[in-house]
């Protein structure tokens, strides 16, 4: 099952996408988090990702698109796998189908995880994450067991810099100006399924899975 998680940045498509690659027993592909262990082991594309990131602009398709192809030809990946965080430009969309027209594949799923710009804004100011293993977290609705630690690794869990406020309302912008076309191009190959993310977490991951099948 090859599925695309689409959504605002702090939609909650990352939380959503773990749960699925945990219960559907296939890989979870997190950009952001293959930047992220990038800058954290210092790099070349760590450096050059990080620019960007701080910034809240989008890593250049350049960066971004090999990195993907590689990771999804690996042996783990072969029978499916959960993108989270890209596509997230009509190129690297297209990119992507073109890489599996190649092999004969395409996408099975794309599910957008719907939440409003006013809900997301908020979200993001609690949300908290472990530079370590990449575990997230958020202060009112998914606390870690001792407040400020990570309960999987025991790292020191932190407010990244690209979800600061400021931050955020740049992300924003550039979701609805380049990420927020996907759905249409989902919608035209007859793949996407938008569920409500504005109700608790577990009930997103019902509706998911009522999509996907048990
Ligand atoms: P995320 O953890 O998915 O919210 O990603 C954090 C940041 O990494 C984004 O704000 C972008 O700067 C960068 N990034 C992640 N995925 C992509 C992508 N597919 N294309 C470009 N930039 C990306």
């Amino acid at each position: 099952m090859k599925i695309i998680m689409l959504g605002a940045p702090g939609a909650g498509k990352g939380t959503q996408a773990k749960q699925i690659a945990d219960k559907y027993g296939i890989p979870h592909i997190s950009t952001g988090d293959i930047f992220r262990a990038n800058i954290k082991n210092g790099t070349e594309l760590g450096k050059k990702a990080k620019e960007y990131m701080d910034q809240g602009a989008l890593v250049p398709d350049e960066l971004t698109c090999d990195l993907v192809m590689d990771r999804i030809a690996q042996d783990d990946a072969k029978n499916g796998f959960v993108l989270d965080g890209f596509p997230r430009t009509i190129p690297q969309a297209e990119a992507l189908t073109a890489a599996l027209e190649k092999i004969g594949q395409k996408m099975d799923f794309a599910i957008d995880v719907d939440v409003p710009d006013e809900n997301i804004v908020n979200r993001m100011s609690g949300r908290r994450a472990c530079l370590n293993c990449g575990a997230t977290y958020h202060i009112v609705s998914i606390p870690p067991k001792q407040e400020g630690i990570c309960d999987r690794c025991g790292s020191e869990i932190v407010l990244r810099d690209d979800d600061k406020p400021e931050t955020v309302q740049k992300r924003l912008t550039v979701y609805h100006e380049q990420t927020q076309p996907l759905i249409d191009y989902y919608k035209k190959q007859g793949i996407l399924q938008s569920v409500d993310g504005t109700v608790p977490m577990e009930e997103v991951f019902r509706s998911i899975v009522a999509i996907l099948g048990e």
